[in-house]
């Protein structure tokens, strides 16, 4: 007889198919053309409507098919009125068959946090740079980030009108990370992609430090870490408070299933249980390989610079 499949996995498999609506939403609202730009803090920390459309649909449909556990999303909005076209009920039928690791076969409802981005790199959406653009679903257990999906609803954009936009790329520890092709970064060489958007004198002065051959700026936690799962970047150094909880949790599990390694400035790995401060007040350091190289070179200047 077949055991039903574990929560963990019915999760993921939700939040894949949830992820895919969610990309559906960030690209019919560009389509339409009305973002409906809201300042949050100041000019650099935008709200589109797709921002809090999406954050609706994923949330409304996680807390539908799992009422117990906690979900934790970017925007502050009002709960009551999400509509029902928002909702997603289906799942991905292949994760389901997947087998979960025995370490995370016996998770209960409540023990699971999820921390949802609707849309990770709202600047660079609004400035119509669409490829920096991802939908992020970390899934927390014990304070670790064990499971994530990162939809990227404009990836193949280069292939023309007529190519099919988007996909979906998921994984959980002690599994690894489905729906892309690992590629190592260029041997010998330092490539460091940070932020495109949100720089600063301390963001530049680290780069600096860590000589790197190339320097690729980009928006989106979650783009720069598929830039270090495809090759295209060796480390992504940010040194600066302004990288939430949200942003890393899915980005976290899919790079640690394949065996990279992400943490503050200071070496610190982050925590994402429900109580802990949102602000990753200490930067992120992450990279797929050669994590000491690069940790070994962030300047002590920069390192006091930081609090975590
Ligand atoms: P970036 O690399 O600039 O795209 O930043 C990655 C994520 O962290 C995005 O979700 C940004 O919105 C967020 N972020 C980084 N720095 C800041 C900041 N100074 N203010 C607001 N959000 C920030
Ligand atoms: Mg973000
Ligand atoms: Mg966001």
């Amino acid at each position: 007889s077949m055991a039903s499949p574990a929560l963990l996995m019915r999760v993921v498999a939700s939040a894949y198919s949830i992820a895919e609506k969610a990309a559906t939403i960030v690209r019919n609202v560009m389509s339409a053309g009305d973002l409906g730009v809201v300042e949050k803090a100041g000019p650099n920390d935008l709200q589109t409507k797709a921002d809090r459309l999406v954050q609706m649909s994923i949330c409304a449909s996680l807390a539908r098919k799992f009422p117990k556990v906690t979900i934790i999303g970017e925007e502050e909005l009002p709960t009551d009125d999400v509509t029902e076209d928002l909702i997603e009920e289906g799942h991905c039928e292949e994760i389901l068959k997947k087998p979960c690791p025995a370490q995370y076969a016996g998770i209960k409802e409540e023990e699971l946090v999820i921390w949802v981005d609707p849309l990770d790199g709202t600047k660079e959406y609004t400035e119509g740079l669409l490829d920096h653009v991802t939908v992020l679903i970390g899934i927390a257990y014990g304070g670790k980030a064990i499971a994530g999906v990162i939809n990227q609803p404009y990836y193949n954009y280069e292939a023309g009108a007529n190519a099919l936009l988007g996909r979906t790329i998921w994984g959980v520890l002690g599994m690894g990370a489905f729906g892309f092709q690992l590629t190592e970064a260029p041997a010998g060489k330092h490539i460091v992609v940070t932020t495109r958007s949100h720089s600063s004198a301390l963001v530049n002065e680290c780069i600096t430090a860590l000589n790197p051959d190339h320097v690729i700026r980009v928006g989106g936690a979650g783009n720069k870490i598929i830039q270090l799962i495809e090759g295209k970047a060796s480390a992504y150094v940010f040194a600066s408070p302004g990288c939430k909880k949200w942003d890393t949790c899915a980005p976290e599990a899919i790079l640690h299933a394949v065996g990279g390694k992400i943490t503050d400035i200071h070496g610190n790995s982050f925590q994402y249980n429900k109580e802990v401060k949102h602000m990753n007040s200490a930067g992120v350091l992450a990279t797929l390989r050669n994590y000491d190289y690069y940790a070994s070179r962030i300047p002590n200047t920069v390192k006091e610079s930081l609090v975590p």
